[in-house]
């Protein structure tokens, strides 16, 4: 028996009845219920105001039903409902953004995935340690701005999307910066980006083998980011700088992408140390997961940043990617979490991947 993240009285009601995949209509909503209702699950959609009209365009993706809100801030009060109709919560970025983490945290109904992983993911210090305990390697971090002797980016906590990060070429260009909140400055690491999508299940013992469990591989994405991707046909960053405009990193699409095949072996590798230390952390990121990283042109991959759950760039892969192809046929990360639900359930083990 593996480690148990949920109380049995939180998993109970989900031993008898069909679990019923819930999450909020945003992010990557469609891929979940598609992949939950292949897995023969049931599905509710959480929306704010009117359930959206386009999922009717998707009939394969719609969930079975909804639950309107007047704000999503309001879902603790339909927690017992939930828990009664056996309701496991997927969350998503935009879910426990918009809901706000604390919120999130504690909803009293049985999410997939460990929540504890959120408190070190959305602080940036935390998250560095995590990372650093696991001997990943990661853009260097500059202690106070005086200490700068390269390109940098400076980013505030929790500044999702990108939009107020600053860069910064040289310490001169730093004179300039007025912080407007809490903020680190790394490295500014010159190379490609790659968005990782894997998987780690503590029940499988198949596969890429971590201390407990393995992961996988199931695709890979770069985003689309405005307007920092398409500012260099406006010209060099001093002119648009005297222009007003500062780049911004505002996610807009992603865009597929496969890795050299020999630095695959380094990729997996970083996966299961994050993996292992999180699971002396704090008992371990279970489900999906994202490893952000740039490789550089010495072919060595550093991580900027993880996603603790199932990233909005594994859209792109609903029938399978040029990974996932090679773990089973047309396994999106939606069918994954059904399947790690279904496996759990069937094997008596819904408190090792549900909290
Ligand atoms: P983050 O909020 O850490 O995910 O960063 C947002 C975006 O900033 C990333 O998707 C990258 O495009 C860029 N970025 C973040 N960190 C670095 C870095 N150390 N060097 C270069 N670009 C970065």
């Amino acid at each position: 028996m593996g480690i148990e993240l949920a109380s049995a009285a939180r998993v109970a009601p989900l031993e008898k009845a069909v679990p019923v995949v819930t999450t909020y209509c945003s992010h990557s909503s469609l891929q979940i219920f598609h992949g939950a209702r292949a897995e023969g699950l049931g599905t509710l959609g959480i929306a704010v105001g009117k359930p959206p009209r386009y999922y009717e365009a998707f009939p394969l993706a719609r969930p079975d039903r909804f639950l309107s809100l007047g704000a999503l801030a309001d879902l603790g009060e339909h927690a017992a409902d939930l828990r009664r109709e056996g309701a496991v919560v997927v969350p998503t970025g935009s879910f426990v953004e918009y809901m706000g983490p604390e919120r999130f945290d504690a909803l009293d109904v049985p999410i997939f995935g460990n929540r504890k992983v959120m408190a070190w993911e959305s602080d940036r210090e935390k998250e560095r340690e995590w990372l650093e305990r696991a001997g990943v390697p990661m853009p260097r971090k500059y202690a106070d701005l005086s200490a700068v002797d390269g390109p940098v980016i400076i980013k505030y906590y929790g500044a999702k999307g990108g939009k107020g990060f600053y860069l910064a070429k040289k310490r001169e260009e730093l004179d300039q910066f007025q912080p407007t909140g809490p903020y680190v400055i790394q490295e500014y690491v010159v190379g490609t980006r790659y968005y990782v999508h894997m998987f780690y299940s503590p029940l499988s013992q198949d596969g890429y083998r971590v201390r407990h469990g393995s992961i996988e591989l199931l695709g890979m994405d770069r985003r689309d980011e405005a307007n920092i991707d398409e500012l260099y046909k406006l010209g060099a960053q001093e002119g648009l700088r005297r222009a007003g405009i500062r780049p911004t990193f505002v996610v807009t699409g992603n865009v597929p992408v496969v890795l050299r095949e020999s630095l695959l072996p380094q990729v997996l590798d970083i996966g299961a140390r994050i993996v292992d230390t999180s699971v002396d952390l704090f008992g371990g990121m279970v489900g999906p997961f994202c490893v952000e990283g740039i490789v550089t042109e010495d072919l060595s991959f550093k991580v900027f940043e993880i996603s603790t759950r199932i990233v909005a760039g594994t859209n792109l892969f609903v029938s399978g990617s040029s990974y996932s192809d090679y773990v089973a046929p047309q396994l999106s990360t939606g069918r994954r979490i059904a399947l790690e639900i279904q496996r759990a359930r069937s094997e008596g083990r819904l408190r090792e991947v549900l909290s």
